[in-house]
């Protein structure tokens, strides 16, 4: 237990994935808004990102420190400054991250007996900080990087093995025990999920285990977007979890917004005169977040949807996946594209970084192309846009599902086919089906579209109204706040 008067310090450990990196800090930055004291454990390409935003907030006087630790790349044979899972190329070179990882992990135990804080609150992906915890006899608190709706869904999947007894790939089936009819393909599970005996079944019933032995998880959703499945996690799984999100929406500063998560590859002024060119909600925003790898016959396909769609857009084109004959190619759009995109002045293109929470937000916005990342979601919601769905891997087909069946502010471009970062024999989703999603989004008079966008803004308004004082994440935070001062070490 830690009194009233002494003031409570709180170490952030998160995972070496935008995806991971970005809410973690932010929900850091939120707790020491709320005074506490905070030291997040990030290594030296990674704190970069951050570092502006962090220093943004010591000149306001809150008590927040990055503890940067080397990167041993050298010792993993890495090259030097490839730090986290968008900056390697390869699987290769990916596989070679988590034994950097391992190495690491001495000396981030040792800063923990050194600092001996009053909670850790270490990404799910880290299951040995729970050990840590109990040695200091301090709280471990898991962040799981996705939402309730996703993790009932895996908690299902997980109990009642509904894929077994299919026969086809793609014929669908119910999830069962959920509050919503929400139906899958086996094609749209994780290897991981469909065949328990890999290696990797042992990673995640290690992470369970180990949320288990944890005082609780913490999401980043607020209850009103997903209230039968907050309950529901709770229920089924007997864990305790707080709901503090949507933690983009903690970036009221525009600094903060435009370079959340790393400098952004345009200027902000840019990009706001380019969509203050635009009327309210005709521009389309395609990103498929920080991982994602197309190849180039994709790519191809989404820059001729785009064309004949006829819609004004903003794409964010990541980084193509490498074949023999293009070492050199980062991103890559059809020859001609980008000429003929600024001579219409139909797009923006954006090749790097984006300010994704500044773009969305904007009333131009009329539509989010996106790959269902957890976090890509949300700001979605939080900003009040439709989606048209194309989730690739991780967890993204679960989230499509609760965008599309259970709250249905969003339409799916089809694809069926799971597959870690897109790889060379994924099926390529053609530019008729992407043009078709796009149009029944996008599309202002049309029935179904405007029944769409009015749920998107209903969201928003909720999304608004959870953070503010008085708000379910805001009171989830008070609540957790005070737990982890009455916390008895059992
Ligand atoms: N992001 C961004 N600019 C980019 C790409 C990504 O700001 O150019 C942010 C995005 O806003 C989100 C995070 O990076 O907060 C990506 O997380 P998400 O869960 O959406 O997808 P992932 O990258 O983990 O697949």
């Amino acid at each position: 237990m830690v009194s009233e008067n002494q003031k409570l310090h709180v170490m952030f450990l998160p995972y070496i994935a935008p995806g991971h990196m970005v809410p973690m800090v932010d929900m850091a930055r939120l707790f020491a808004a709320n005074g506490i004291q905070v030291t997040i454990i990030l290594t030296t390409m990674n704190a970069r990102r951050f570092q502006n935003a962090i220093d943004r907030d010591s000149r306001l006087g809150r008590e927040i420190s990055l503890r940067i630790l080397r990167f041993p790349s050298q010792e993993a044979g890495l090259p030097e400054g490839c730090e986290n899972l968008m900056s390697t190329s390869t699987p290769e070179t990916t596989k070679k991250l988590f034994p950097a990882l391992e190495l690491l992990r001495p000396e981030i135990e040792k800063l923990f007996r050194e600092q001996n804080p009053n909670c850790i609150v270490s990404d799910n992906l880290f299951p040995w900080t729970v050990s840590i915890a109990e040695e200091l006899g301090i709280p471990r608190l898991a962040f799981t990087g996705s939402g309730f709706f996703n993790n009932c869904v895996s908690h299902s999947l997980e109990h009642h093995q509904p894929f077994k007894n299919i026969v086809s790939e793609t014929q669908k089936f119910t999830v069962p025990g959920l509050p919503d009819q929400v139906k899958l393909s086996r094609s749209q599970l994780p290897d991981i999920v469909k065949c328990k005996s890999t290696g990797f079944s042992a990673m995640f019933d290690e992470l369970n285990n180990a949320e288990r032995r944890s005082f609780g998880v913490l999401m980043n959703s607020f209850y009103e977007l997903e209230p039968a499945y907050a309950d529901h996690f709770r229920r089924v799984t007997g864990k305790k979890a707080w709901h503090l999100g949507p933690v983009s929406l903690y970036n009221r500063d525009v600094d903060d917004k435009a370079e959340r998560g790393d400098k952004s590859c345009v200027s902000k002024h840019s990009c706001l005169s380019w969509l203050n060119s635009r009327k309210p909600n005709s521009v389309l925003y395609i990103c498929f977040g920080s991982l994602t790898r197309f190849s180039k016959e994709q790519t191809l396909e989404i820059a001729a949807a785009l064309k004949e769609s006829g819609h004004s857009f903003i794409w964010v084109v990541g980084k193509i996946l490498k074949t023999d004959d293009d070492q050199e190619e980062e991103s890559w759009l059809p020859d001609g594209f980008e000429d003929e995109v600024r001579r219409n002045d139909r797009g923006f293109i954006i090749k790097g970084w984006a300010p994704q929470v500044l773009i969305l937000e904007h009333q131009a916005i009329g539509g989010f192309l996106t790959h269902c990342g957890w976090n890509s979601i949300l700001e979605g919601v939080s900003a009040g846009v439709p989606m048209v769905t194309w989730p690739v891997f991780a967890e993204q087909f679960n989230n499509e599902k609760l965008v599309t069946q259970v709250l249905k502010f969003g339409l799916p471009v089809g694809n069926e086919i799971w597959k870690i970062w897109a790889t060379q024999d994924s099926p390529v989703i053609n530019r008729g089906n992407i043009k078709n999603a796009i149009c029944a989004v996008m599309d202002n008079d049309d029935q179904e579209a405007v029944k769409m966008r009015k749920k998107a803004n209903h969201l928003k308004e909720l999304a608004k109204k959870a953070v503010e004082e008085g708000g379910s994440s805001c009171n989830d935070l008070k609540a957790l706040i005070e737990d982890i001062r009455l916390y008895k070490h059992k």
